[in-house]
């Protein structure tokens, strides 16, 4: 065991009363209605957080709206880029700080919250950075009519969109929220963030880290409180030209709805998925095992693009089935302040009470669990690394995405079902194939219906790959040049000469 000791810095953050940060200031309107953080490693409170007001609300958009028309669309590019590199320097700075806040706060092994919520974070924060200077419109040649010998010419400009709603959930509070914010300010637009109400201290330490890097005040705001009330004022708030949501199905056709109703603000979705990882016959039982652990266990499971549908070939799946529960049964749940800790628990209570009546139903339906199947007897949000076989796509634990650490199996016989069983799913955000045979997987990729097809891997995203969704998993692409697509307006200028 290497448990890691809590700074002094972290201990002040948590014990003193945070609520939103707008305008460059840190901001408590009011002491009555706050939220209570429970670590859920402990079941212990360890902050409270006040809620954003109405007023709060109108404050922290109408700052990020004098921010975009005060100055922060006319910062050169290369000055933003600056500023956003120096935002990254300072996460870095101050991984170990960020790092224990999200643990304590999500329950994220502190090894996956410095790796992901900082250096990876600032991975994107720097690629990002190095757009902004790379932003450009066109010339383009035109076939207008010349009556007397008048000529024209037309070119495309990129404006940035204005000021930009950042919805996030609590999985990846620092990461998805740099995926919004970098995005946004990258492009010149500014940003208020509301991050889950069940994760909302780390992004306030980080748009503190903002202002120490030389963004201006007004440029990144947080705002805090339930997604009904707060998420739902701030995405429908007259001001706001754009909505990116991360987050559940539901959810993400409630925001669109709204954004749209409320003056057709710009959306982009990314809403999850029910991924499949379908293993070819020429891959072994010991590959096929590992490559369940690598795309559905990172993080406890509670990643938007980690798989959950397993399709595996009759003749293997009883010793991919047998080997799977012996591998699962090494991951022993650790405290995730410990630094050899590899299994940590669910990110809250209501998330672990949802996880476990997917295994009561399951338990209904006679689903052979192959491992797990409940939660281990400690306190905290601590649920078993499970595994089923699944009798039919059409169980329960094939269609809902659980988000969490369970693995359904089916078998198939034929490679044209396996096709037919990974795309039968309302979701279409990322899949992946695992073969030797590079002609089967280069032949296969076109007919999976996924933003995201990997091939002999599961999970990884890089920064420069477009990340998204087809089907239910939502509108629009993250990353890549792609973002700013959605980030930007064009505006068509004619010149008669
Ligand atoms: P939600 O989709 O409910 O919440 C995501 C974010 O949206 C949170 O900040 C939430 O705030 C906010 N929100 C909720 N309702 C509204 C609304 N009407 N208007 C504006 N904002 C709103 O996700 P959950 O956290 O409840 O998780 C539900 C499911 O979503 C998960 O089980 C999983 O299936 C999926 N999910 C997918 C993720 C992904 O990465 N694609 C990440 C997390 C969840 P608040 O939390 O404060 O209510």
């Amino acid at each position: 065991m290497v448990e890691v000791s809590i700074l002094p810095q972290v201990r002040d953050f948590m014990n003193r009363l945070n609520g939103q940060f707008i305008n460059g200031k840190t901001v408590v309107s009011q002491q009555d209605e706050v939220i209570t953080i429970t670590n859920p490693a402990t079941d212990e409170v360890i902050a409270h957080v006040a809620t954003a007001t109405s007023g709060d609300i109108d404050y922290a958009v109408d700052s990020a709206h004098r921010a975009f028309h005060g100055g922060w669309a006319d910062v050169s590019p290369a000055q933003r880029g600056l500023l956003l590199n120096r935002l990254a320097d300072l996460m870095i700075a101050h991984r170990e700080e960020l790092a224990q806040i999200e643990t304590l706060t999500s329950g994220k092994l502190i090894t996956l919250s410095r790796a992901f919520e900082v250096d990876y974070a600032v991975s994107f924060v720097r690629y990002y950075a190095g757009w902004t200077t790379r932003i450009e419109g066109k010339t383009v040649a035109l076939s207008l009519p010349s009556a007397s010998g008048e000529k024209y010419t037309g070119l495309t400009l990129r404006e940035p969109l204005g000021v930009v709603a950042g919805i996030v959930p609590w999985n990846f509070s620092i990461m998805i929220a740099v995926w919004k914010f970098g995005s946004a300010l990258a492009c010149g637009c500014t940003a208020v963030i509301k991050p889950s109400e069940v994760t909302p201290l780390t992004m306030l330490r980080v748009a503190e880290l903002a202002i120490e890097a030389g963004i201006p005040p007004g440029v990144l705001n947080v705002i805090n409180g339930p997604g009904q009330q707060v998420g739902h004022a701030l995405t429908t708030h007259p001001k706001i030209a754009k909505v990116t949501f991360t987050g559940g199905m539901e959810t993400g056709a409630i925001i669109g709805t709204a954004a749209l109703q409320s003056g057709f603000k710009r959306v982009t979705l990314e809403l999850g998925g029910k991924n499949a990882a379908g293993f070819l016959p020429d891959v072994s039982p010991e590959k096929t095992v590992e490559g369940i652990i690598e795309a559905g266990f990172l993080n406890s499971g509670q990643v938007c693009a980690s798989a959950e549908r397993y399709y595996v070939h009759r003749s293997l799946i009883n010793d991919v089935a047998e080997q799977l529960g012996k591998r699962l049964a090494t991951l022993t749940p650790g405290d995730p302040m410990d630094d050899e800790s590899c299994f940590g628990p669910l990110a809250n209570r209501s998330h672990f009470n949802k996880v476990i009546g997917y295994f009561t139903r399951a338990r209904d339906q006679n689903l052979t669990f192959i491992h797990g199947g409940g939660a281990f007897d400690l306190p905290g949000c601590y649920i078993q690394p499970t595994a089923v076989l699944a009798q039919s796509e059409n169980d329960e634990l094939m269609r809902q995405e659980v988000f969490g650490p369970v693995a359904s199996l089916l078998a198939y016989d034929s490679v044209d079902e396996l096709v037919t069983l990974m795309n039968d799913s309302p979701y279409g955000l990322a899949a992946s194939l695992w073969t030797n045979n590079l002609s089967q997987a280069l032949r296969l990729i076109p007919r999976v219906e996924a933003g995201t097809v990997w091939v002999n891997m599961h999970n990884y995203i890089d920064p420069a790959m477009p990340f998204g969704g087809t089907k239910g998993s939502g509108i629009g692409r993250e990353f890549g040049s792609a973002f700013i697509d959605h980030f930007t307006e064009i505006k068509s200028v004619i010149m008669r000469y």
